[in-house]
């Protein structure tokens, strides 16, 4: 799967572009709150509604640049949503001959990483989707991992990091037969 790289940094980057914008508008807000920070507190005020009216404006003056960027990559992530709903793979469980072979192909052991970016020793129970099929992997031989129950419930859905499946493709090269692939990973197209 060679548009992991990309499409794991992208989501990481809008996360962190989220957290900034929040971080921002959070630290807009509390400085039009404090006192003396914004213009018209030095003036006698005449009544508390007029305080109350005063702050409000400086808030939604001060909020606005920074909500506009807190709603930009809410946008973004909901548009990628609905995109990975559309591919998701109609058929979601493996079929018996694609378990078979997917435990086989992994020796009856969890093929996740443990501790110390090793392979876990514990035996495998589930046929897990590497590329997540709610995100829209495919539930294919290529896509299928043997994972044991703790593993695959740690994994839950999150997309792998582009260093999981090196690493993962790299302890393949060690167990699997000179025929098999060891490439792991596949998403569906977008229809
Ligand atoms: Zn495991």
């Amino acid at each position: 799967m060679v548009e992991l790289r990309r499409i794991y940094w992208s989501r990481q980057a809008l996360r962190l572009a989220y957290s900034a914008a929040v971080l921002w508008l959070a630290a807009s807000v509390v400085l039009a709150l404090v006192p003396g920070t914004n213009a018209g507190t030095g003036q006698l005020t005449s009544s508390v509604s007029d305080i109350f009216r005063g702050m409000f404006d400086a808030v939604l003056a001060s909020a606005a640049l920074p909500g506009l960027f807190v709603v930009a990559p809410t946008i973004a992530a909901v548009i990628i949503h609905a995109q990975d709903v559309r591919r998701r793979d109609p058929v979601r469980r493996f079929t018996r001959q694609q378990r078979r072979e997917g435990m086989t192909r992994a020796g009856g052991q969890c093929e996740m990483e443990a501790g110390f970016k090793r392979r876990c020793s514990r035996p495998a129970e589930h046929g897990d989707h590497f590329y997540p099929w709610s995100k829209g992997g495919s539930t294919s031989l290529q896509n299928f991992v043997a994972a044991c129950a703790r593993c695959n419930r740690a994994k839950s859905s999150t997309i792998p990091s582009p260093g999981q499946q090196e690493r993962m493709e790299r302890r393949r090269r060690d167990y699997l037969t000179p025929v098999g692939s060891v490439s792991v990973g596949e998403r569906q197209p977008l229809t």
